[in-house]
This record gives C-alpha cells, sequence and structure tokens, in this order.
C-alpha cells in the first residue's frame, strides 16, 4: 500500500493532540502558545516517518522541534512513533512547506533541517525544491540572525542546484562535504534518516552543507 493513501490518516490528524491545527494563530508566540516556554524552536521539513526528528528531540529535552510534512498518510507514522514514546518537546504540522511563513514569525525559527528533499528534477518545478533560491527567501525571513539550514541528500544533481542557489541567497556557506558518511568532524553529531539508511547502505555517497543565515 502506497503510503499517501492509507484511509482516514486525515481523520486521524485532524484529532491528534500531537499534531498543531490552527497553524496560523502562534505567529509570533510560537514557542510559548505551543510548547509552553521561550526555547529555540527548531523544524524538519519534509519530515518522512520522523526518525530524525524524533531523536533530535529525545536527545535535547531543552529544545523544541516540529515536523512538517505534506502529506497525513506519511505524518502518521511520525505520530505513531510519539504515541509509543510521547516527547514534550515534539509537535507536527501537515502542510506544504510553501507557506511556511504564516506559521512561524521573523526570526521565530532557529534552525532548519532538510533531508533527502524530493528532487523534482523538470526544470519547470525547480521552484518546489526545499533547497531552492525560493525557499530559501522564506527560511530566511523566519529564521533568527546566524540560524542554521542544514540539508542531506544523495541525489548529487540537487545538491549541485543547492549550491547554485547559495549565491543569490542571504545565507554563507559554513561546512560542505560530499561524502559525509567518510567526514568524521561532520558525521560526529550525525542522526540517519530512513533514507539516508537506504540510499547509504545501496553505496551512495551522500552530501551535506550547512548553511547561516545573514543579518537583516
Ligand atoms: N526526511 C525523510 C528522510 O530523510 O527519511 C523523508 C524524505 S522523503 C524523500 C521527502 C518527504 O518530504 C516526503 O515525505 C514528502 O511528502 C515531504 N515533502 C516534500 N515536499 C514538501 C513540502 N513542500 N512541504 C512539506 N513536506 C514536503
Amino acid at each position: 500500500m502506497r503510503l499517501r493513501n492509507i484511509t482516514g490518516s486525515r481523520e486521524y490528524i485532524a484529532q491528534n493532540p500531537f499534531v498543531i491545527h490552527d497553524i496560523d494563530k502562534h505567529k509570533g508566540s510560537f514557542a510559548r502558545d505551543i510548547f509552553g516556554n521561550e526555547a529555540p524552536v527548531r523544524i524538519e521539513i519534509g519530515m518522512g516517518k520522523g526518525r530524525f526528528i524524533h531523536t533530535l528531540a529525545e536527545m535535547n529535552a531543552d529544545i523544541n522541534y516540529v515536523g512538517i510534512e505534506k502529506y497525513s498518510s506519511v505524518l502518521l507514522r511520525a505520530i505513531q512513533k510519539q504515541e509509543e514514546n510521547e516527547l514534550l518537546n515534539l509537535k507536527f504540522i501537515r502542510m506544504d512547506a510553501e507557506y511556511i511563513c504564516d506559521v512561524f514569525d521573523k526570526g521565530e525559527v532557529d534552525r532548519i533541517y532538510l533531508n533527502f528533499s524530493d528532487p523534482w528534477p523538470k526544470d519547470r518545478h525547480a521552484k518546489r525544491r526545499l533547497p531552492s533560491g525560493a525557499f530559501l527567501e522564506r527560511y530566511h525571513r523566519i529564521l533568527k540572525s546566524g540560524g542554521i539550514v542544514e540539508f542531506k541528500t544523495d541525489n548529487r544533481a540537487l545538491f549541485d542546484f543547492a549550491l547554485e542557489e547559495l549565491k543569490d541567497s542571504d545565507f554563507d556557506l559554513m561546512e560542505c562535504t560530499f561524502d559525509l558518511h567518510s567526514d568524521a568532524s561532520m558525521m560526529e553529531d550525525n542522526i540517519m534518516t530512513e533514507y539516508e539508511e537506504r540510499f547509504s547502505s545501496a553505496g551512495n555517497p551522500i552530501c551535506k552543507y550547512i548553511i547561516v543565515n545573514r543579518q537583516g
């Protein structure tokens, strides 16, 4: 069965306490409203089944995490993980990240993770790619100054595109590798995602960059 088509997933999510429903009502007071604190907010866009963000949230109780996923049936898997091992510092949003600026105010996000984002190989779909210039502009608006985007992929064409898109952006490249799993220092705090496990065990090198948001 394709994950995107699990019957009833939309209804299940609509009533789930781990999911933020009124997503445009907390802009400007997100951490306080949702988590009841002022701790940093870190988000993963295109979270999939959520292993990565669940692990991060488990390791860092003093940071607020939000997993964002477009499809209900995929999000359902992340919710199931949260139901087995409830973490107070982890919530989910079902949305297309195109509208991310409706959810977070300027500087409200501390860090953004993009893991194995869909490549959208056709040129006419380039703006849908999560590390595209169009998305970088949105990330610039919601990240604090000095905030970070971390991007991992095994798709070299997408990674080359992502590096090219940095040239006209408000971000500076801080770290970059074309073979993450052979880079001891960048691997130090690496958390494998579901896709990373699949592609690296097939022998694909994993590319990663870390970029920093400029002031403004
Ligand atoms: N990050 C996970 C991993 O590394 O295992 C999943 C990678 S999967 C290839 C990409 C995920 O991003 C899919 O679950 C897809 O639905 C989601 N996605 C793609 N575009 C999105 C968007 N614009 N907004 C939110 N989620 C998106």
